[in-house]
């Protein structure tokens, strides 16, 4: 890539701001990768898997009855995998499994202290949203997605432990 075509790519990427490359906001609010959302047809098939793979047992199972899955998490230090069964064929697992019949990495999750500023920025930057707003994942997380296009293709998940902070400072 010429140096012209280089800083073309990269002023699009700031949008007007130039936010959304500013190490400021990105050391401020995105802690860790929180963990990695792998997409699988068969839960107890996959999490044997697992368990050999990553020399443990699975660490906590949960319906997210909102995004249609079953979800199993393995903790691997401060990251895991989840592991992801469509629950009924409007889910966002099976549409995946549909295009990708053996599975693959359906999402990245990292973790943020503000979900909602988090957000906000997103937005102002001109970042494309799946959710405008936060909403309630596994875990009991505030979970939002962000859509693949602003991301090079991957589908990126925050989330946020705790109360969101707008309802923290009301009470
Ligand atoms: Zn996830």
């Amino acid at each position: 890539m010429n140096q012209e075509k280089q800083s073309t790519v990269l002023s699009e990427l700031q949008g007007s701001e130039g936010s959304i490359l500013n190490d400021q906001v990105l050391s401020r609010h995105v802690s860790h990768i929180d963990h990695l959302g792998i997409a699988v047809s068969s839960l107890s098939e996959a999490i044997k898997t697992y368990e050999v793979l990553l020399g443990g047992a699975v660490d906590h199972l949960e319906d997210v009855e909102d995004q249609r899955v079953k979800t199993a998490f393995f903790k691997v230090g401060e990251s895991a995998f989840e592991l992801l069964e469509a629950t009924d064929e409007q889910s966002p697992i099976a549409r995946f499994l549909k295009k990708n019949p053996r599975g693959g990495i359906h999402h990245v999750c990292v973790g943020v202290d503000d979900i909602e500023a988090v957000l906000r920025e997103y937005k102002e930057a001109g970042i494309k949203l799946i959710d405008q707003e936060p909403r309630r994942g596994a875990h009991n997380k505030w979970v939002a997605f962000i859509h693949p296009i602003a991301t090079g293709g991957v589908l990126l998940e925050l989330s946020q432990s705790g109360p969101l902070k707008s309802e923290s400072t009301n009470d």
